[in-house]
């Protein structure tokens, strides 16, 4: 375990010394707090932990983060208080692994899509104020999915279910597609392991033919490119098993495996900020293996997806007439596709510290990027979401700040306006609760019932054994409509 942890020292590479010892006390204190709790597997709780801050120094985000994934779970389940986080390690941390907390309560219902999505909005809102908040998130729950066999069967199928439902699609929002692959792939191994193994057996001899030949069209192409004096890395990819299991299901497929071109794709990785050598490279390549009429060219590059996503893919024929496709992007965007929005926060944080160019180049950390431009795409995100309900579409993201998310204890989202109250929030749940209202507790600590709620509120209703009348003065203080009727009604 120490040698893990020299891993992550190492994965940092920090080279202040206060933030090595900020790290080794971390570390110190996460092995405290969880000091003889166990895991399923039978490991030490705090692995899992710091399994968590590896995969988010893997994703290049700030100490704070990596610390953040070190005491992620030291608040919930080990009774740690926020305020002694924020002694030991300052608010920003303590900040952290508090949201991390509150968010792992959040769960999202609805089959609907629009409702779903509303929902997933929803969760992003209440984490927006900071989104390291997710990615600590995501890293938790990779290492969860990782880990899932030792849990038992009833269990692994839930929470492979809510990975699928909700974490996969949220890190495929946040671009990261990487990480949307592998969370996929893992839930599709629990929720559907007879049609997991079976693809597994089928798909053999297809990923081994598209190997072969793309192992040739590689070497090829990095003669064709160097004699153009085009450097480029290249890399194949794996198309991800549930990826292609839904493909295949697809109608215009039907099971049919020859009409999947991108079982395993060639990639052509350009040296940044040379977007014209994508193009040329694309020229250069077509030259040798022709396009595929009518499949196309897709040029992601002029027109990014909405998630942010570029390249440019384009199907050739390549040996013995084998459709190929071949995706073309520079550095930058490589690093974007497989960690989004982490990237574009990455970058941001080395650059507000006055690291060069150079130095972020050294530390293998992002190529150069506005920091303006993820606050951007973070707004499109935003724009992109509001769009799939029709009564958002006018409420920008500024209109949407000043509303209140705040949760039942069972974790259901509740939307409400900036002065509501915890007689608001009974309405809001249903009107039956507004008839049993005794007292509120918010926090887990009992409040008074004109309470004004914050985002991020746990608020829950403590109930009258009988129905009751709610009381004229109530009307004084909600501030919702749905309230203000309810009682009114009752009241009559
Ligand atoms: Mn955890």
């Amino acid at each position: 375990m120490e040698e893990k942890f020299l891993e992550l020292k190492r994965k940092l590479n920090l080279d202040k010394k206060e933030e090595e010892e900020l790290l080794d006390e971390a570390w110190q204190f996460a092995q405290e707090a969880h000091q003889g709790q166990l895991r399923f597997s039978g490991d030490p709780y705090v692995i899992h932990p710091l399994e968590t801050a590896l995969i988010l120094a893997d994703w290049k985000l700030d100490l704070a983060t990596v610390i953040a994934g070190l005491l992620h779970d030291t608040i919930e389940d080990a009774g740690v208080k926020k305020e002694k986080l924020e002694t030991k390690f300052g608010s920003d941390i303590a900040y952290l692994v508090e949201g991390v907390s509150k968010v792992s309560s959040i769960k999202l219902r609805g089959s609907k899509e629009d409702q779903f999505v509303e929902n997933l909005r929803k969760m992003f809102l209440a984490m927006a104020r900071d989104l390291r908040v997710v990615f600590v998130k995501l890293a938790d729950r990779l290492h969860n999915m990782r880990t899932l066999w030792a849990l038992p069967s009833d269990r692994q199928k839930k929470i492979a279910r809510e990975t699928l439902e909700i974490y996969a699609p949220l890190a495929e929002r946040l671009g990261m597609g990487e990480v949307k692959g592998v969370l996929e792939d893992l839930s599709f191994f629990y929720l559907y392991p007879d049609e997991y193994q079976k693809l597994v057996k089928i798909s053999k001899p297809y990923y081994k033919e598209a190997e072969n030949i793309i192992k040739t069209m590689r070497q090829k192409i990095l003669r064709y490119l160097a004699e153009e004096k085009i450097r480029v890395v290249m890399q194949s990819r794996k198309k991800h098993l549930y990826s292609l299991w839904t493909k295949l299901k697809r109608p215009e497929i039907a099971g049919d495996f020859g009409k999947i071109y991108d079982i395993v794709a060639l990639r052509v990785i350009v040296e940044d900020n040379n977007i014209p050598a994508c193009y040329s490279s694309l020229g250069i390549i077509h030259n040798f293996y022709k396009p595929v009429p009518y499949l196309g060219i897709s040029d992601f590059i002029a027109q990014p997806k909405p998630n942010g996503y570029r390249s440019i893919h384009t199907k050739v024929f390549g040996p013995k007439g084998k459709i190929v496709e071949i995706q073309i992007r520079t550095q930058k965007m490589h690093q974007e596709a497989e960690y989004g929005l982490a990237a574009h926060w990455a970058y941001g944080e080395e650059k507000a510290k006055g690291r060069s160019d150079f130095e972020l180049e050294k530390r293998g950390a992002r190529a150069p990027k506005e920091k303006m431009e993820w606050v951007n795409q973070l707004v499109r995100w935003q724009e992109e979401l509001s769009d799939s309900k029709e009564y958002l579409e006018a409420v920008k993201f500024d209109v949407l700040r000043h509303r209140n998310f705040v949760f039942s204890p069972a974790g259901d989202v509740y939307d409400l306006p900036a002065d509501a109250t915890p007689v608001d929030f009974a309405y809001a749940v249903h009107t039956h609760l507004g008839n049993y209202i005794k007292g509120a507790k918010v926090n887990g600590r009992i409040v008074s019932l004109d309470h004004k709620l914050k985002s991020g509120d746990i608020v829950e209703i403590i109930k009258s054994k009988n129905p009751q009348k709610p009381r004229r003065d109530w009307l004084d203080f909600v501030a919702t409509s749905a309230a203000k009727r309810e009682i009114k009604k009752a009241l009559r």
